[in-house]
């Protein structure tokens, strides 16, 4: 390679490292904390015995118990996080639920009465004296909308099929607590 050639090639590989580092993406930022962009937020229902009298009464000040480590990943301690308000059956206004936020896999955790189940604002004591009234004498209760009870039913006897099959011959009331006991909302309108 003679001078000239030299000086042209090495001209050449400048320009293009020149250009090619002005085209360069910006590098990632460095994941240094443990609350990286790419750790997947998850959320949490921590269902817990507790009297939805006192939460109403007390609002925000209700001593929530912090759980002693993240249900997902087991990490030593959960930050507060704030709080979701929720409607129950027989309360004026929405009640204060407690949400706590794991620093290590970002789930966030939201307390939940073990008295209710997953987005239903009627208790699950109520729900079941409800549909047992109706199969025992053909009548609802007079309490509460029958539209809302109706679909209780409905739903029970979807999920019945759905998840015991139509070889289920217990009864509507053995079929909630057997769903109940398999983790199934047996009310739920969603098939899960
Ligand atoms: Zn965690």
């Amino acid at each position: 390679m003679d001078c000239q050639i030299k000086r042209a090639y090495y001209k050449l590989f400048f320009l293009c490292t020149k250009k090619g580092s002005r085209f360069l993406p910006n590098p990632l930022p460095k994941q240094t904390g443990r609350l990286g962009p790419l750790k997947e937020s998850r959320q949490m229902i921590l269902f817990v015995d507790v009297q939805l009298k006192k939460i109403y009464a007390q609002g925000n000040k209700y001593p929530w118990i912090r759980p002693e480590a993240c249900p997902r990943c087991s990490h030593y301690k959960l930050w507060g996080h704030g709080y979701v308000t929720r409607l129950f059956d027989g309360f004026r206004d929405a009640l204060f639920l407690k949400c706590y936020r794991c620093p290590d896999c970002g789930c966030v955790i939201t307390f939940r009465p073990k008295s209710h189940f997953m987005a239903i604002q009627s208790s699950t004591s109520s729900i079941l004296s409800s549909i047992s009234c109706r199969i025992k004498t053909g009548r609802w209760p007079p309490w509460g909308a029958k539209s809302r009870k109706r679909h209780w039913l409905v739903n029970l006897r979807r999920n019945i099929k759905v998840h015991l099959t139509n070889t289920w011959a217990q009864g509507e009331i053995a079929g909630f607590a057997r769903l109940q006991a398999l983790g199934i909302v047996p009310v739920s309108v969603r098939i899960m």
